[in-house]
C-alpha cells in the first residue's frame, strides 16, 4: 500500500498513523519526525530546519524533498509505505508524482483527515508526547499513562506557533484536497471520534 495521509496539525495524522503502519507492515514516513530528529542532532539540515520549525513555517522545499527523495529509495519502501506531513504544498505534491513515476511507482490513496479548526485547537493545546515510549497524548498531567515516562509539549505547539500552522495549512495545503480529488486517490475521513472510532472506520474504507 502507498499511502498519504493528509489534515490539519492536530488531525491525527500521527496517531492514525501508528494504525496504518501496524495494519499494512509499512514504513511511516513522517517529515516531521525526521526534522524533528536531525534538529535534536544538529546535523546540517537540523540547522536548516530549525528557525522555520519553530516559527511555524515550511522548511524550504529542497530540504524536505532531499530527505523523502532518499527515504523512499530505502529498500523498505519497495512494497509500500506512508507519508505522513508531506505534501504539503502543491510543488511537493508535483515533486512527489515525478520521484514516484521515475521509481515506477504511484499512490493508492490518499487520506484526508477532516476535523473542525475548533477541535484542532482543543486538541493541540493539550498535546503532550512521551519522552520514554513517544506515544502522542492528550491530557494536562506530566506523566505518561503507558509506560510513567516524562510528557513534553512540542515547541511548535505554543499558541501562537499553532495560529501560525493552521494559517500556512489553509493558504498552501488545504489546496491539496483538490489535487488528490481530481486523481481519484483521495479517501476523505471523519477524524472527530477517538483514535479508536477513527481508525475502525478508516479501516473500512482501506480495505474496500
Ligand atoms: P509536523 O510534525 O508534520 O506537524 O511538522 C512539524 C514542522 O516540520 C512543520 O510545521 C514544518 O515546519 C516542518 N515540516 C514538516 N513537514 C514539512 C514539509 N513537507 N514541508 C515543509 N515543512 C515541513
Amino acid at each position: 500500500m502507498k499511502l498519504v495521509i493528509l489534515g490539519m496539525p492536530g488531525a491525527g495524522k500521527g496517531t492514525q498513523s501508528v494504525f496504518i503502519k501496524d495494519f499494512f507492515s509499512i514504513p511511516h514516513i513522517s517529515t516531521g519526525d525526521m526534522l524533528r530528529r536531525a534538529v535534536e542532532q544538529k546535523t546540517d539540515t537540523g540547522l536548516q530546519a530549525a528557525s522555520y520549525i519553530n516559527a511555524g513555517k515550511f522548511v524550504p522545499d529542497k530540504i524536505v524533498l532531499d530527505i523523502v527523495s532518499w527515504r523512499l529509495s530505502e529498500p523498505d519502501c519497495k512494497n509500500g509505505f506512508l507519508l505522513d506531513g508531506f505534501p504539503r504544498n502543491l510543488a511537493q505534491a508535483e515533486a512527489l508524482d515525478k520521484i514516484l513515476s521515475e521509481k515506477g511507482m504511484a499512490l493508492d490513496r490518499v487520506i484526508n483527515l477532516k476535523v473542525s479548526s475548533e477541535e484542532v485547537v482543543r486538541r493541540l493545546s493539550s498535546r503532550k508526547i512521551c519522552s520514554g515510549c513517544a506515544k502522542i497524548l492528550n491530557t494536562h498531567s506530566d506523566k505518561c499513562e503507558f509506560c510513567g515516562g516524562a510528557l513534553i509539549v512540542r515547541s511548535d505547539d505554543k499558541e501562537e506557533v499553532v495560529r501560525e500552522r493552521l494559517r500556512v495549512y489553509d493558504e498552501q495545503t488545504a489546496v491539496l484536497v483538490e489535487y488528490y480529488a481530481s486523481k481519484g486517490t483521495l479517501l476523505t475521513a471523519d477524524a472527530s471520534g477517538t483514535p479508536e472510532e477513527v481508525w475502525e472506520n478508516l479501516k473500512k474504507n482501506l480495505v474496500q
